[in-house]
């Protein structure tokens, strides 16, 4: 067993890690190492190429983590995708840069995380974004943008590929849906999402290649001395100073790999970016989370936080196609984001008191399905803000994603801020054991209700000129397999036969005030410890209308500014 010292040690080279581990080593007194199980994708074409989206899944760099048998949801697992490589899941990830609703970041501060508003995170996105503008070519095809809202000196390139969906496309979506009453909206970015958009990708446009979080944050930088990345390691877990009393101070890394175990000691911090499905998993091993399921393995209690790894929100995709007229190639990335008025018409009253009306049934059997462990008082809290969300501030209620391709033409939607609730946790005190997720799909009527309506309004949609003119039939699931007047249960066994994740998980080790069920502190500090901080989507407190990635780069940003201010450095 060998050891070495660092002042800062990270454990997950992902997404939000590599963003933490470039600030901090651009302090060249400091040095940083960062744990990352993966390796190098540089060279891997599954990774690099803009049209591959897909072909790495189930390969070496996919952890393709399984779900617990889904209750609610039929009851067979789901396999959740997540990057295993220096770079995390924005390896793998389908590109797609959308930020956030302005008001939902806003939430994070009214909960009580001071500093955390849209108007300071704007400022990080724009830090993290080099942008390119589009070409002549991309806007005759839909690129649009409003420049005060990107930012051009940033590492991560966003922009539209090389090969953008040709010709015609974008103006027959346009007016189809202008005709159903969403309006184009020129640039999602801004904090406003609402509508028709053509967004912008992680993509170097210029190479044309994925922009993934290494190629962003590291490779560029990977001359630096004082930045060692330790791959193909798994962390096990925190080792302790031996202090029993005041906060818990983290002095190192227990990790594994083929050479065997080793102690990997930080001088100032430790800072967790395992992602939401596994940093919540190291808190247990390392002792850190809720006494019972510590006790079922006789892992010791150092830090009592009942609510490690609860709050796990998610979302449920589900798709169709038709036979398409034409051929259209190219990289779509054209969306639809309705909100509820949009979606449901005049239904909305009726769904909005039928919503208002079970936000306490939500909140008791959320609480009840963690043994208490996520208080009700604070489940309901984050139910209203929910529900205000969505009924009041009128932020995106789906995601309509339209894929046209060789003559066939598919749509992805999603729901995007579903009721359900589920957490994960270990399920051993070995850490080679992965942990059991419970995602809880479907856990509430109203997240089936919602697939349903989107999956019509599809439906409407595609019968709608001009956007009728560029297809023939429904060929999946098609009528015959679910009418026209389908029944609620008929609907019902469609989604659930046919539904994924949508791969957002988020919340299992929540930014919210200790004594409202916190993990962490505004500052991203573990409460109960010293040094010990979580970068990564487990911190965010509530699920986005946005995509995730832009939104972890931009909190991996402040976070680096929050850790140099706390250091003095
Ligand atoms: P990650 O990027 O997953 O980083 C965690 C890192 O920690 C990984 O590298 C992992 O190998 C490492 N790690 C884990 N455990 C250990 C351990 N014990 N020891 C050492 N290392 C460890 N978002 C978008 O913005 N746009 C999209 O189009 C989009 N599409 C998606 C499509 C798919 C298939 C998936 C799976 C996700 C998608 N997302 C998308 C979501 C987004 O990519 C993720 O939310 C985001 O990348 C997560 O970042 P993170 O920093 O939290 O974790």
């Amino acid at each position: 067993p060998s050891s070495a010292y660092y002042d800062f040690v990270i454990v997950g080279g992902g997404t939000s890690g590599l963003v933490v581990a470039n600030r901090l080593s651009e302090l060249n007194n400091i040095t940083v190492a960062v744990i990352e199980a993966g390796e190098s994708t540089l060279n891997n074409f599954n990774v690099s190429n803009v049209m591959g989206y897909s072909t790495a899944f189930g390969t070496q760099i996919d952890w393709a983590y399984q779900t617990v048998n889904q209750t609610y949801a039929g009851g067979l697992k789901q396999t959740v995708r997540a990057g295993k490589a220096l770079g995390g899941t924005s390896t793998i990830n389908g590109m797609s840069y959308t930020r956030a609703e302005d008001v939902q970041i806003d939430n994070w501060e009214a909960v009580g995380n001071k500093g955390w508003n849209w108007k300071n995170l704007f400022e990080y996105y724009k830090k993290s974004e080099g942008f390119q503008v589009p070409t002549e070519d991309q806007i005759a095809d839909g690129a649009n943008y409003n420049a005060s809202y990107h930012g051009m000196n940033g590492p991560l390139k966003v922009g539209w590929p090389t090969s953008m969906t040709n010709s015609s496309f974008f103006p027959v979506l346009r007016q189809t849906f202008e005709k159903l009453g969403v309006q184009y909206n020129s640039d999602a970015n801004g904090g406003k999402m609402v509508g028709f958009t053509v967004h912008p990708d992680t993509i170097d446009r210029e190479m044309n290649v994925r922009e993934d979080a290494a190629r962003a944050y590291y490779w560029p930088y990977e001359a630096r001395s004082n930045l060692k990345i330790i791959s193909n390691t798994r962390a096990n877990k925190i080792i302790w100073a031996n202090a029993t009393q005041g906060e818990a101070v983290a002095v190192g890394v227990e990790a594994t790999n083929a050479y065997g175990t080793q102690s990997i000691y930080a001088n100032k911090e430790i800072i967790l970016s395992a992602g939401a499905l596994r940093s919540p998993a190291l808190l247990e091993l390392s002792g850190v989370g809720n006494p019972v399921i510590l006790g079922e393995y006789g892992i010791p209690v150092k830090v009592n936080i009942t609510t490690v790894g609860e709050n796990l929100q998610d979302q449920t995709n589900n798709g169709l196609s038709w036979e398409g007229i034409d051929t259209l190639t190219g990289l779509a990335t054209f969306s639809i984001l309705p909100s509820v008025n949009q979606l449901y018409g005049n239904n909305v009253t009726a769904l909005e008191s039928y919503v208002k009306s079970n936000l306490i049934t939500y909140a008791k059997t959320v609480s009840t399905a963690s043994n208490g462990a996520v208080k009700e008082s604070d489940l309901l809290e984050a139910f209203n803000l929910q529900y205000d969300l969505i009924f009041k501030s009128q932020v995106p209620y789906a995601e309509v994603v339209f894929s046209p391709g060789d003559q066939s033409f598919a749509v992805e939607y999603w729901p995007l801020l579903p009721f359900s609730r589920g957490s994960i946790h270990i399920q051993s005190a070995n850490p080679s054991v992965l942990p059991a997720i419970n995602p809880n799909y479907f856990m509430f009527d109203q997240d089936v209700e919602a697939q349903v309506t989107v999956a019509q309004y599809i439906r409407k949609a595609l019968g709608t000129a001009p956007l009728n003119s560029l297809v023939r039939n429904e060929v999946f699931p098609g009528l015959d397999v679910l009418p026209a007047n389908a029944s609620s249960s008929t609907w019902d066994s469609w989604i659930k036969a046919n539904y994924r994740t949508n791969y957002h998980p988020v919340g299992t080790n929540s930014m919210l005030p200790r004594e409202k069920g916190g993990v962490v502190s505004p500052e991203l500090k573990v409460y109960g410890t010293k040094n010990l901080r979580i970068v990564d989507a487990s911190i965010l407190p509530f699920q986005l209308c946005g995509h995730l990635t832009s939104t972890l780069y931009a909190v991996a940003e402040r976070a680096s500014d929050l850790i140099k201010e706390s250091h003095l450095i």
